[in-house]
């Protein structure tokens, strides 16, 4: 085997609480994350040199060794002691910097790949502990379908998703938001309302979409809003265009609303592209990382 391709799926937060801060920088958290079915495709090669080489379709990403891809063949091949060379292409779909764990799910999919690549056997819990040393989010794009995510966000448990009957249109505003930056902002603020998580995944259970879209909640979404007023506007149209709710996902500008009607989500993809340019209606997956073919 000398090549292989891989779907790379976003996820979005059904909720976020953050609950502190470790001393190391990491908050802890306490969220819903679900896997949706938009998807960047990585292809990866093998070379006869010793090198990583990276390119994309996308000008928003480095194809350099800051890329999280890179980071993620470098520490395969130094934890194996691997001196064999890739290539990796990446298909860029998913937002950039947008709140979808984009870069983490690329980073899930070149470790998939490279275990069945170079025929490593690694269990899914080693791939994602390996994941952890490259973002708190790669776990969950390794595991996929619908978790609460705890701790850093590594602390997974499997959860009832949104079913196929929930439509997902997602609307990412052009703006970069440093995650970075809004979880250092939470710090100083006082939370006032957080999500119900308990409540949140019994109605997943139940399938009660409407009920869920009412008690969404994302404790940083206050700090993203305030300094991009077009979140609230994007929620806004949403919700006058039958959104059962409509939330920001992760840390921000991705807004996403829940419909249980098709022709209504459509209507309402429409109005939003006739000032966004990326808007997309999906539904929920149940695997983060697919290998293709
Ligand atoms: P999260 O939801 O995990 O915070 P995000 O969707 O907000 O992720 P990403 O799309 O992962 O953010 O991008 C964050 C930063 O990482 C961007 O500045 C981007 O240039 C950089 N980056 C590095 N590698 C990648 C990659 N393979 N795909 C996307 N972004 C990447």
């Amino acid at each position: 085997m000398n090549s292989i391709e891989l779907k790379s799926r976003a996820k979005i937060n059904l909720s976020i609480d953050v609950l502190g801060k470790r001393q190391d920088g990491y908050h802890l958290v306490e969220m819903i994350m679900q896997t949706i079915d938009l998807f960047d495709i990585i292809k990866i090669f093998s070379l006869n040199e010793d090198k990583i080489i990276i390119s994309s379709n996308s000008k928003d990403i480095p194809t350099d060794s800051s890329n999280i891809v890179y980071k993620a063949v470098n520490l395969i091949k130094q934890e194996f002691s691997i001196k064999r060379g890739i290539e990796i292409y990446i298909e860029k779909n998913i937002p950039v910097a947008a709140g979808m764990a984009g870069g983490s799910s690329n980073a899930a999919a070149v470790l998939v790949g490279l275990n069945k690549l170079w025929n490593l056997d690694l269990s899914k819990n080693k791939l994602k502990e390996l994941g952890l040393q490259l973002g708190a989010d790669v776990p969950f794009c390794i595991e996929g379908g619908a978790s609460l995510a705890e701790n850093i966000g590594e602390k997974l448990t499997n959860i009832d998703g949104l079913s196929q009957g929930a439509f997902i249109l997602v609307c990412k505003p052009e703006l970069f938001v440093s995650t970075k930056e809004v979880y250092e902002a939470i710090d100083s603020k006082i939370i006032e309302k957080r999500p119900d998580n308990k409540l949140l995944i019994q109605l997943l259970k139940e399938n009660k979409i409407e009920l869920l879209s009412k008690n969404m909640y994302n404790v940083l979404e206050s700090v993203t809003k305030e300094k991009y007023p077009v979140i609230k506007e994007i929620e806004e149209i949403m919700l006058n265009n039958k959104a059962l709710g409509a939330m920001m996902s992760g840390s921000g500008p991705t807004v996403f609303g829940l419909y249980n009607n098709k022709v209504d989500a459509e209507k309402c993809k429409k109005i939003l592209l006739e000032n966004f340019k990326q808007v997309y209606l999906v539904k929920s997956h149940k695997k983060g990382v697919e290998i293709n073919g």
